[in-house]
């Protein structure tokens, strides 16, 4: 893949070189391109003509201030998310937060030095849902009427603008890479990055959403089948609501499956909990039918419906993933402790599978796994990250190992 469909740009201005390299070392292996300087006017420059999705400021430099070079990324009306990094306390920090937001600039988070690789990544991520440039603007989606659309969604689908990163799940008994999740990204020319909590919705309502799952199932099955796995590794997709009411979802699955070379007892197909329940007669006859026909079956954002536990009982799911809501609220005060617990008893007692998703932190990862959680995913662990970063993350851990 090209560098575009990389997560992103990210321009770093740093009056110290070590860091400067280390961060852009850091920011790459999370998945982003990166280009580093500490010359305000060669930051500038690349500012115009790289477009950078992210800029990465050092609050104290010696030829420049930060908050001089951010007044003038908002001159330039730049629409880069702005992370700012320093070593200082936090109200100065909290100052050039207020000065970014009123200079009219993105702002996506602040990297405190020294930092983690783990940092680095984790205020990246953050960032992408600031309210700047790397969600495009909602209206700008609306402006589409039914028909423009259609042809842009059926356009992305054949012009190479959409895109999957994959996102690493693990066991949480030996760390072992148990299998990815294939999520699909939409780089429009003019609009960039469309999220697909932005599209997928509509397309599902626009009765489209067929053209993604297909192109996802072709693209991923063909990804799995070329990329070198262990024999027990499996590759989930999301499936859409939608699909479980028609009939030929099982055919379209197989079909592409059987295209790619598949085993199809190797792939998981995601359907969230609400839509599972949603319809559950028909929805019951088309999950048989996938069972019948190999797949693996999981019932995403487990938690956040309100399936009851004949009803769950009743479906033939294979695995059971925890919504990251309850995850990223484990340790804190609340019920989450006990939801996540009991879903994870709800899950070993019909011998199904459970994945905590959304784990962030150590200490998140450590509470599932103390609960009996089988696996884990999350930004703790690893990033959605394009083939080839998922390449080089795969050749770091073997090599770490
Ligand atoms: P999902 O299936 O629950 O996918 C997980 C989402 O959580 C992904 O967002 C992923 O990037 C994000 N995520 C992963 N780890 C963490 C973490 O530790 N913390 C936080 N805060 N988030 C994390 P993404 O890719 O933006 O996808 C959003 C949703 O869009 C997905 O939620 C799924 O419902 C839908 N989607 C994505 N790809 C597809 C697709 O190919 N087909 C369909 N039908 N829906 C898709
Ligand atoms: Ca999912
Ligand atoms: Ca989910």
């Amino acid at each position: 893949m090209s560098g575009t469909t990389r997560l992103g740009r990210v321009l770093i201005i740093d009056d110290d070189l070590l860091v400067l390299k280390m961060m852009a070392a850091h920011v790459r292996a999370a998945g982003y391109a990166a280009e580093f300087t500490s010359d305000p006017e060669e930051f500038y420059a690349m500012a115009r003509s790289w477009s950078p999705t992210y800029v990465v400021v050092d609050l104290v430099m010696g030829k420049v201030d930060g908050l001089t070079v951010l007044k003038k990324l908002a001159e330039m009306n730049s629409n880069a998310v702005v992370v700012i990094a320093s070593g200082m306390g936090s109200s100065i920090l909290d100052s050039a937060r207020q000065f970014a937001a009123a200079s009219g600039l993105a702002y996506g988070g602040v990297l405190h030095k020294p930092f983690r690789r783990a940092d680095v990544a984790a205020v990246l991520a953050a960032g992408a849902h600031s309210p700047g440039p790397v969600e495009p603007d909602t209206d700008e989606l609306d402006a589409w009427d039914a028909a423009a659309f259609e042809l842009e969604l059926r356009n992305a689908a054949t012009s190479g603008d959409f895109a999957l990163v994959f996102q690493p799940k693990v066991s949480c008994v030996d760390s072992s890479v148990v299998g990815y999740e294939a999520l699909v990204r939409w780089d429009h020319p003019e609009l960039g990055m469309i999220p697909p909590s932005s599209f997928v919705p509509r397309a599902e309502s626009a009765g489209l959403i067929t053209v993604v799952t297909d192109w996802v199932a072709a693209e991923a099955f063909g990804w799995f089948a070329r990329s070198r796995h262990h024999t027990d590794e499996h590759l989930s997709i999301n499936v859409s609501a939608s699909e479980l009411t028609g009939k030929d979802l099982c055919e379209r699955m197989l079909k592409a499956a059987a295209h790619a070379q598949v085993s199809p007892g190797r792939i998981i197909l995601e359907v969230t909990e609400t839509s599972a329940i949603a319809d559950a007669k028909s929805s019951l006859e088309v999950l048989t039918r996938l069972r019948l026909g190999g797949f693996q079956l999981s019932i995403d954002d487990f938690g956040t419906g309100y399936s009851s536990m004949t009803q769950l009982s009743d479906m033939p799911f294979t695995e059971i993933k925890i919504d990251r809501s309850f995850v990223q609220k484990l340790g804190k005060s609340g019920p989450s402790d006990v939801m996540v617990r009991s879903m994870v008893q709800l899950g070993s007692g019909l011998g199904i599978r459970c994945t905590a998703e959304g784990v962030e932190t150590v200490a998140a990862l450590k509470a599932v796994t103390e609960m009996g959680c089988d696996y884990a995913q999350g930004y703790f662990i690893a990033f959605p990250m394009d083939e080839q970063a998922l390449e080089a993350w795969l050749v770091e851990r073997l090599s770490l190992a």
